[in-house]
Protein backbone atom coordinates (compact mmCIF):
# COMPACT_ATOMS: atom_id res chain seq x y z
CA UNK A 1 0.00 0.00 0.00
CA UNK A 2 2.76 2.09 1.29
CA UNK A 3 4.71 1.89 -1.86
CA UNK A 4 1.93 2.31 -4.50
CA UNK A 5 1.17 5.08 -2.60
CA UNK A 6 4.52 6.09 -3.14
CA UNK A 7 4.34 5.30 -6.93
CA UNK A 8 1.05 8.23 -6.93
CA UNK A 9 3.12 10.66 -5.51
CA UNK A 10 6.44 10.42 -6.73
CA UNK A 11 5.38 12.72 -9.95
CA UNK A 12 4.38 14.79 -7.53
CA UNK A 13 7.73 14.69 -6.09
CA UNK A 14 9.56 15.29 -9.26
CA UNK A 15 6.98 18.25 -10.67
CA UNK A 16 8.15 20.31 -7.39
CA UNK A 17 11.55 19.28 -7.79
CA UNK A 18 11.67 21.38 -11.24
CA UNK A 19 10.26 24.56 -9.37
CA UNK A 20 12.72 24.45 -7.51
CA UNK A 21 15.11 23.86 -10.17
CA UNK A 22 13.28 26.83 -12.17
CA UNK A 23 13.88 29.45 -8.86
CA UNK A 24 16.86 31.89 -9.53
CA UNK A 25 20.37 30.65 -8.62
CA UNK A 26 20.44 30.36 -4.84
CA UNK A 27 22.98 33.06 -3.96
CA UNK A 28 23.94 33.70 -0.05
CA UNK A 29 21.58 36.31 1.14
CA UNK A 30 24.57 39.64 1.50
CA UNK A 31 26.53 38.68 -1.50
CA UNK A 32 24.87 39.73 -4.78
CA UNK A 33 27.03 38.98 -7.82
CA UNK A 34 29.20 42.35 -8.09
CA UNK A 35 30.00 43.25 -11.43
CA UNK A 36 32.33 40.54 -13.65
CA UNK A 37 35.86 41.71 -14.87
CA UNK A 38 35.25 43.55 -18.09
CA UNK A 39 37.19 42.99 -21.38
CA UNK A 40 39.91 44.24 -22.61
CA UNK A 41 39.20 47.49 -24.06
CA UNK A 42 39.94 49.16 -26.85
CA UNK A 43 38.75 53.15 -26.93
CA UNK A 44 37.13 54.11 -30.24
CA UNK A 45 38.99 56.98 -31.43
CA UNK A 46 42.20 54.40 -30.85
CA UNK A 47 40.80 51.87 -33.05
CA UNK A 48 39.99 53.81 -35.85
CA UNK A 49 43.52 55.49 -35.90
CA UNK A 50 44.73 51.84 -35.98
CA UNK A 51 42.79 51.34 -39.11
CA UNK A 52 43.96 54.21 -40.99
CA UNK A 53 47.28 53.17 -40.02
CA UNK A 54 46.88 49.83 -41.46
CA UNK A 55 45.68 51.21 -44.61
CA UNK A 56 48.18 54.02 -45.35
CA UNK A 57 50.88 51.91 -44.35
CA UNK A 58 52.11 54.83 -42.46
CA UNK A 59 52.54 55.25 -38.64
CA UNK A 60 49.49 57.09 -37.18
CA UNK A 61 50.15 60.63 -36.12
CA UNK A 62 51.18 61.53 -32.77
CA UNK A 63 49.06 63.77 -31.92
CA UNK A 64 46.96 62.04 -29.42
CA UNK A 65 47.66 60.06 -26.72
CA UNK A 66 49.96 56.83 -28.00
CA UNK A 67 47.60 53.29 -28.67
CA UNK A 68 47.39 50.97 -26.05
CA UNK A 69 45.08 48.47 -24.71
CA UNK A 70 43.55 49.73 -21.23
CA UNK A 71 43.91 47.13 -18.73
CA UNK A 72 40.95 47.04 -15.96
CA UNK A 73 42.32 47.03 -12.54
CA UNK A 74 41.90 43.05 -11.53
CA UNK A 75 38.67 43.03 -9.45
CA UNK A 76 38.02 39.41 -7.45
CA UNK A 77 35.70 37.76 -9.01
CA UNK A 78 32.00 37.92 -7.07
CA UNK A 79 32.05 35.65 -4.28
CA UNK A 80 28.48 34.08 -5.09
CA UNK A 81 29.88 32.94 -8.16
CA UNK A 82 33.45 31.77 -6.93
CA UNK A 83 34.63 28.17 -5.23
CA UNK A 84 37.71 27.21 -5.03
CA UNK A 85 39.26 23.71 -6.56
CA UNK A 86 37.91 20.85 -4.42
CA UNK A 87 39.90 18.05 -2.14
CA UNK A 88 41.20 15.74 -3.78
CA UNK A 89 38.93 12.23 -3.17
CA UNK A 90 38.91 10.11 -1.39
CA UNK A 91 39.26 12.97 1.81
CA UNK A 92 38.54 11.66 5.15
CA UNK A 93 40.13 14.02 7.71
CA UNK A 94 37.95 12.49 10.54
CA UNK A 95 37.60 8.33 10.95
CA UNK A 96 34.19 8.84 9.92
CA UNK A 97 34.24 11.16 7.05
CA UNK A 98 33.99 9.68 3.48
CA UNK A 99 33.84 12.32 1.16
CA UNK A 100 34.82 9.55 -1.80
CA UNK A 101 33.09 11.64 -4.78
CA UNK A 102 34.22 14.44 -6.81
CA UNK A 103 31.33 16.80 -8.29
CA UNK A 104 29.55 15.14 -11.10
CA UNK A 105 29.42 18.84 -12.40
CA UNK A 106 32.98 20.21 -13.41
CA UNK A 107 34.24 22.39 -10.32
CA UNK A 108 35.42 24.88 -12.80
CA UNK A 109 31.06 25.40 -13.20
CA UNK A 110 29.05 27.06 -11.20
CA UNK A 111 26.87 23.81 -9.72
CA UNK A 112 25.95 24.90 -6.42
CA UNK A 113 22.72 22.15 -5.48
CA UNK A 114 19.49 24.18 -5.21
CA UNK A 115 19.80 25.49 -1.71
CA UNK A 116 15.98 25.35 -0.77
CA UNK A 117 15.51 21.46 -2.03
CA UNK A 118 19.01 19.83 -0.52
CA UNK A 119 18.75 15.95 0.32
CA UNK A 120 15.24 15.47 2.64
CA UNK A 121 13.51 18.60 1.08
CA UNK A 122 9.75 18.87 1.06
CA UNK A 123 7.82 20.92 -0.77
CA UNK A 124 4.43 21.20 0.25
CA UNK A 125 2.87 18.53 2.55
CA UNK A 126 3.49 16.31 0.65
CA UNK A 127 5.45 13.18 2.35
CA UNK A 128 7.48 12.44 -0.59
CA UNK A 129 11.05 14.03 -0.04
CA UNK A 130 13.57 14.78 -2.29
CA UNK A 131 16.46 11.71 -2.42
CA UNK A 132 19.79 13.44 -3.91
CA UNK A 133 20.36 17.17 -4.83
CA UNK A 134 19.49 18.98 -7.59
CA UNK A 135 22.67 21.24 -9.62
CA UNK A 136 21.08 23.46 -11.95
CA UNK A 137 23.06 23.80 -14.92
CA UNK A 138 22.84 24.45 -18.73
CA UNK A 139 21.37 22.12 -21.39
CA UNK A 140 24.27 19.43 -22.73
CA UNK A 141 26.74 20.30 -19.77
CA UNK A 142 29.15 17.16 -19.45
CA UNK A 143 28.21 15.10 -16.85
CA UNK A 144 30.81 12.81 -15.04
CA UNK A 145 31.10 10.12 -13.43
CA UNK A 146 31.55 10.65 -9.66
CA UNK A 147 34.34 8.02 -9.06
CA UNK A 148 35.22 4.57 -10.57
CA UNK A 149 32.70 2.17 -11.29
CA UNK A 150 30.69 -0.28 -13.72
CA UNK A 151 27.30 1.29 -15.47
CA UNK A 152 24.66 -0.63 -14.08
CA UNK A 153 21.90 0.94 -15.57
CA UNK A 154 22.13 3.28 -18.67
CA UNK A 155 18.21 4.85 -19.94
CA UNK A 156 14.85 5.02 -19.52
CA UNK A 157 12.88 3.50 -16.55
CA UNK A 158 14.94 3.45 -13.32
CA UNK A 159 12.16 4.05 -11.51
CA UNK A 160 9.61 2.32 -12.86
CA UNK A 161 11.72 -0.11 -15.11
CA UNK A 162 10.92 -1.92 -18.38
CA UNK A 163 12.75 1.47 -20.19
CA UNK A 164 9.61 3.07 -19.44
CA UNK A 165 9.95 6.87 -21.17
CA UNK A 166 7.45 8.04 -18.80
CA UNK A 167 9.72 7.52 -15.44
CA UNK A 168 10.45 10.62 -13.29
CA UNK A 169 14.27 10.39 -13.48
CA UNK A 170 13.90 10.18 -17.16
CA UNK A 171 16.94 9.11 -19.24
CA UNK A 172 19.25 7.74 -15.93
CA UNK A 173 22.69 6.22 -15.56
CA UNK A 174 23.63 4.45 -12.61
CA UNK A 175 27.39 3.56 -11.35
CA UNK A 176 28.32 0.92 -9.35
CA UNK A 177 31.68 1.97 -7.53
CA UNK A 178 34.68 -0.32 -6.98
CA UNK A 179 34.72 0.85 -3.47
CA UNK A 180 32.50 0.19 -0.97
CA UNK A 181 31.65 1.88 2.73
CA UNK A 182 30.86 -0.47 5.94
CA UNK A 183 31.18 -3.05 3.73
CA UNK A 184 28.33 -2.42 1.70
CA UNK A 185 28.25 -1.02 -2.01
CA UNK A 186 28.29 2.13 -2.99
CA UNK A 187 26.24 3.40 -6.33
CA UNK A 188 25.39 7.32 -7.83
CA UNK A 189 22.87 7.98 -9.85
CA UNK A 190 22.47 10.92 -12.39
CA UNK A 191 19.06 11.84 -13.95
CA UNK A 192 17.11 13.81 -16.21
CA UNK A 193 20.03 13.42 -19.17
CA UNK A 194 19.84 14.58 -22.39
CA UNK A 195 21.66 12.26 -23.86
CA UNK A 196 23.69 8.65 -22.88
CA UNK A 197 27.11 8.36 -23.58
CA UNK A 198 27.66 4.87 -21.77
CA UNK A 199 26.24 1.24 -22.29
CA UNK A 200 25.38 -1.05 -19.40
CA UNK A 201 28.22 -2.75 -18.13
CA UNK A 202 30.86 -0.57 -19.15
CA UNK A 203 33.16 0.26 -16.66
CA UNK A 204 34.33 3.98 -16.13
CA UNK A 205 37.16 5.89 -14.34
CA UNK A 206 36.19 8.83 -12.19
CA UNK A 207 36.01 11.96 -14.11
CA UNK A 208 34.57 10.13 -17.16
CA UNK A 209 31.68 11.97 -19.40
CA UNK A 210 28.88 9.72 -19.06
CA UNK A 211 26.06 11.99 -20.57
CA UNK A 212 24.93 15.48 -21.31
CA UNK A 213 22.50 17.36 -19.07
CA UNK A 214 18.99 17.87 -19.61
CA UNK A 215 15.58 17.65 -19.41
CA UNK A 216 14.19 14.07 -19.74
CA UNK A 217 11.42 12.57 -17.24
CA UNK A 218 9.38 14.95 -14.85
CA UNK A 219 11.11 18.56 -15.24
CA UNK A 220 10.72 21.83 -16.67
CA UNK A 221 13.99 22.62 -16.28
CA UNK A 222 17.54 21.43 -17.58
CA UNK A 223 19.55 20.54 -13.80
CA UNK A 224 21.21 17.33 -12.81
CA UNK A 225 19.86 15.25 -10.29
CA UNK A 226 22.49 13.15 -8.42
CA UNK A 227 22.19 10.67 -5.65
CA UNK A 228 24.36 8.36 -3.49
CA UNK A 229 22.65 4.94 -2.62
CA UNK A 230 24.54 1.88 -0.45
CA UNK A 231 23.65 -1.54 -0.51
CA UNK A 232 21.36 -1.89 -3.64
CA UNK A 233 20.34 0.31 -6.49
CA UNK A 234 17.29 1.56 -4.95
CA UNK A 235 15.12 4.87 -4.43
CA UNK A 236 14.94 3.51 -0.48
CA UNK A 237 18.64 3.20 -0.15
CA UNK A 238 20.20 6.95 -0.88
CA UNK A 239 22.34 8.93 1.55
CA UNK A 240 22.80 12.69 1.45
CA UNK A 241 25.04 13.75 -1.32
CA UNK A 242 26.94 16.55 0.38
CA UNK A 243 28.22 14.24 2.92
CA UNK A 244 29.92 12.28 0.15
CA UNK A 245 31.45 14.69 -2.17
CA UNK A 246 34.94 15.92 -1.61
CA UNK A 247 34.30 19.33 -0.49
CA UNK A 248 36.16 22.93 -1.98
CA UNK A 249 39.82 23.36 -0.37
CA UNK A 250 39.74 25.39 2.58
CA UNK A 251 35.75 24.98 3.24
CA UNK A 252 33.83 22.35 5.33
CA UNK A 253 30.79 20.73 6.04
CA UNK A 254 28.07 21.36 8.77
CA UNK A 255 25.83 18.09 10.00
CA UNK A 256 23.57 18.59 12.82
CA UNK A 257 21.03 16.34 14.47
CA UNK A 258 17.84 17.94 15.24
CA UNK A 259 15.77 16.42 17.63
CA UNK A 260 12.82 17.68 20.36
CA UNK A 261 12.93 17.66 23.87
CA UNK A 262 11.50 13.69 24.09
CA UNK A 263 14.04 12.78 21.39
CA UNK A 264 12.19 12.59 18.20
CA UNK A 265 13.85 13.89 15.25
CA UNK A 266 12.52 17.38 14.78
CA UNK A 267 11.49 17.72 10.54
CA UNK A 268 11.45 20.06 8.26
CA UNK A 269 13.08 22.87 10.79
CA UNK A 270 14.37 25.91 9.98
CA UNK A 271 18.19 26.89 11.01
CA UNK A 272 20.23 30.25 10.60
CA UNK A 273 23.65 29.94 9.67
CA UNK A 274 25.92 32.61 9.41
CA UNK A 275 29.33 33.58 9.12
CA UNK A 276 30.25 35.99 11.87
CA UNK A 277 33.56 37.33 9.68
CA UNK A 278 31.91 37.88 6.28
CA UNK A 279 27.97 37.99 7.57
CA UNK A 280 27.32 35.59 5.02
CA UNK A 281 23.95 33.60 5.56
CA UNK A 282 22.23 30.69 5.10
CA UNK A 283 18.84 28.46 5.55
CA UNK A 284 18.84 25.36 6.28
CA UNK A 285 15.95 22.87 6.87
CA UNK A 286 15.95 19.11 8.63
CA UNK A 287 14.96 16.69 6.44
CA UNK A 288 11.31 15.39 6.20
CA UNK A 289 10.24 12.07 7.91
CA UNK A 290 10.30 9.63 5.30
CA UNK A 291 12.28 8.02 2.17
CA UNK A 292 15.44 9.51 3.42
CA UNK A 293 18.11 7.82 5.42
CA UNK A 294 20.62 9.18 7.75
CA UNK A 295 24.43 8.42 8.27
CA UNK A 296 24.95 5.36 9.97
CA UNK A 297 27.81 6.91 12.41
CA UNK A 298 26.21 10.74 12.13
CA UNK A 299 22.44 9.74 12.25
CA UNK A 300 22.24 13.08 11.32
CA UNK A 301 19.02 15.18 9.58
CA UNK A 302 20.67 18.50 9.13
CA UNK A 303 23.59 18.79 6.48
CA UNK A 304 24.84 22.09 4.87
CA UNK A 305 28.48 21.80 2.76
CA UNK A 306 30.29 24.03 0.91
CA UNK A 307 30.72 26.63 3.75
CA UNK A 308 34.05 28.82 3.76
CA UNK A 309 36.01 28.12 6.98
CA UNK A 310 35.44 30.36 9.79
CA UNK A 311 33.75 31.85 12.33
CA UNK A 312 30.21 30.93 12.58
CA UNK A 313 26.66 31.31 14.63
CA UNK A 314 23.73 28.86 14.47
CA UNK A 315 20.19 30.13 14.97
CA UNK A 316 17.10 27.98 15.28
CA UNK A 317 13.74 28.99 16.78
CA UNK A 318 12.35 26.17 19.15
CA UNK A 319 8.48 26.73 20.38
CA UNK A 320 9.14 30.28 21.94
CA UNK A 321 12.81 30.69 22.51
CA UNK A 322 15.52 31.22 20.05
CA UNK A 323 18.52 28.90 20.83
CA UNK A 324 22.34 30.39 18.98
CA UNK A 325 25.22 28.07 18.84
CA UNK A 326 28.95 29.84 18.04
CA UNK A 327 30.98 27.21 16.45
CA UNK A 328 34.01 27.02 13.89
CA UNK A 329 34.20 25.68 10.42
CA UNK A 330 37.23 24.16 9.60
CA UNK A 331 38.93 23.70 6.46
CA UNK A 332 37.69 19.85 4.63
CA UNK A 333 36.15 18.84 8.13
CA UNK A 334 32.96 18.13 9.42
CA UNK A 335 31.58 20.31 12.63
CA UNK A 336 28.70 18.22 14.40
CA UNK A 337 26.42 19.52 16.37
CA UNK A 338 23.17 18.11 17.97
CA UNK A 339 19.94 19.59 19.36
CA UNK A 340 17.66 18.50 21.76
CA UNK A 341 14.65 20.75 22.01
CA UNK A 342 14.52 22.60 25.36
CA UNK A 343 18.04 21.24 26.42
CA UNK A 344 19.48 23.47 23.16
CA UNK A 345 22.59 22.69 21.14
CA UNK A 346 25.76 20.54 21.86
CA UNK A 347 28.68 20.99 19.81
CA UNK A 348 31.25 17.92 19.27
CA UNK A 349 31.66 14.45 17.23
CA UNK A 350 28.83 11.43 17.93
CA UNK A 351 30.16 8.79 20.06
CA UNK A 352 31.89 6.33 17.94
CA UNK A 353 30.09 3.43 17.05
CA UNK A 354 30.78 -0.21 18.48
CA UNK A 355 31.94 -1.50 15.49
CA UNK A 356 35.26 -0.40 14.15
CA UNK A 357 34.92 -1.05 10.54
CA UNK A 358 32.71 1.60 8.89
CA UNK A 359 35.61 2.60 6.78
CA UNK A 360 36.40 -0.89 5.72
CA UNK A 361 36.22 -1.61 2.14
CA UNK A 362 33.85 -3.38 0.33
CA UNK A 363 34.99 -6.27 -1.75
CA UNK A 364 32.64 -6.92 -4.69
ZN1 LIG B 1 16.27 16.17 -7.73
Amino acid sequence: MLRRLLFLLLPAWFLVSLQACNQPQPLPADLEPSPTLPPMVLVESQAAQTEEALETDQPPVNNSAPLRFTFPTPIPPPKSLWRPALYEVPWALGPFDHFYFSRPIAANEVNWPVADYRYGGIFFSSDIVHTGVDIPVPRNTPVLAAASGRVVWAGYGLYYGNNDPKDPYGLAVTIRHDFGFHGQRLYTVYAHLERILVVTGQIVQSGEQIGLVGTTGLTTGPHLHFEVRTDRNSYFTTLNPELWLAPPVGWGVLVGQLRNTNGSFLTEQDVGVRNRQTNQKWTVRSYGKTAVNSDPYFRENLVLSDLPAGDYQITLQYLEDEFTLDCQIRPGAITYFTFRGKHGFTLGMPSPPPVDNLLRPFNP
